[in-house]
């Protein structure tokens, strides 16, 4: 097989806050894996907390285009997989465009949907949250009014302006909210304070509350907490469900943090072994990695899948929503078209 990769940036359509610094576009690698004249899409989304960048993801994808080169087609997946992952540690957006093309193009060869892999139905997928950023008062409304199709809205929360953010939001709508404070309250005790005035705020949950290596912290807030403290920035693969279990009432499972589908079918099985909640994140991506996220989608609690709905031009046409609830594409493989231009 072939490897192609082109490097692109997203432009947002709406400044984007990320703890303290707005940023307004982000590094994106669309993958090509070619197999008998059949390409299967993949893409790396690059957040900067989690290291990769523009010639990272490159000298990766180089690097895993001599292992792709000794396999003939992507049937033998999990093997290529683990050839993938070991080439080096971290780089896991790499290793997720990889993962993803390679189920685009499994299941174009066999004429079908990834979600049949796993036996999941396309019926049961949720509705996305979409992500309300935060701007004067008027344009709040406005941004309400543009999502007033969307049943649960998602907020940043994490500077001294939260109750006010609230209120602002409550002021034109009473719809859930998930808020995601992207560790950003000081201590535990300011936390749980919130968390009780949250609960009264109708909001469903409240995503990494506090720093991703305060653990304790995490775990004293969980027993307290009136609404379920999800982990993001806490976790990232696998192997690290077992030490973070007992901290959190759940998990955001997000293609590029845990390497793609493959691994985060698996992580989704074992969260739900301990009971954990599943809310099934992005980061700011095309159509392409959300159309392959959307895929498990049916299996978690809440998902947060609206990377798409943010930027300015998707590559891509795939999963689409209806009123807010994922509506998987009838192609085969990850359900993409990719766009012109
Ligand atoms: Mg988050």
């Amino acid at each position: 097989m072939k490897l192609h990769f082109t490097p692109h940036t997203l432009e947002f359509r709406y400044p984007f806050k990320i703890a303290l610094n707005y940023r307004t576009t982000t590094p994106v690698v669309i993958t090509e894996i070619m197999c008998d004249g059949i390409v299967g899409y993949g893409e790396a989304s690059m957040p900067p907390y989690l290291g990769e960048d523009h010639k990272t993801v490159s000298d990766f994808l180089i690097k895993a285009g001599k292992v792709l080169a000794e396999f003939k087609t992507p049937f033998y997946l999990e093997t290529i997989i683990d050839r993938v992952d070991i080439i080096a540690e971290g780089n896991t957006a790499a290793k997720a465009s990889i993962d993803i093309a390679l189920h685009d193009l499994k299941g174009k060869l066999e004429g079908r949907a990834c979600y049949t892999f796993w036996n999941l139905e396309k019926e049961n997928t949720p509705h996305t949250s979409i992500t309300i950023g935060m701007d004067a008062p008027e344009v709040v409304g406005r941004k309400i009014g543009e999502a007033e199709v969307f049943k649960i809205l998602k907020v940043k929360l994490g500077s001294d302006e939260d109750k006010k953010i609230i209120e602002t939001i409550r002021s034109y709508t009473d719809k859930p909210v998930s808020v995601d404070v992207n560790q950003g309250w000081k201590t535990k005790e300011e936390a749980l304070d919130l968390i009780h005035w949250l609960k009264e705020k109708n909001v469903l949950f409240v995503e990494q509350p506090l720093a991703k290596r305060d653990l304790a912290g995490s775990a004293w807030l969980t027993e307290r907490s009136p609404l379920p403290v999800i982990a993001d920035e806490s976790f990232q693969r696998l192997a690290d469900l077992t030490r973070i279990k007992d901290c959190f009432h759940g998990v955001n499972v997000k293609l590029m943090k845990c390497t793609g589908l493959n691994e985060a079918y698996k992580i989704i099985r074992e969260a739900q072994k301990y009971d954990l909640k599943v809310l099934i994140g992005c980061m700011s991506e095309t159509s392409c990695a959300v159309s392959a996220a959307a895929q498990l989608s049916s299996l978690a609690d809440w998902a947060d899948l609206d990377g798409p709905l943010l930027i300015k031009k998707d590559l891509f046409e795939g999963v689409e929503f209806s009123g807010g609830k994922i509506v998987l594409s009838d192609r085969p493989g990850i359900g993409v078209r990719r766009l012109q231009g």
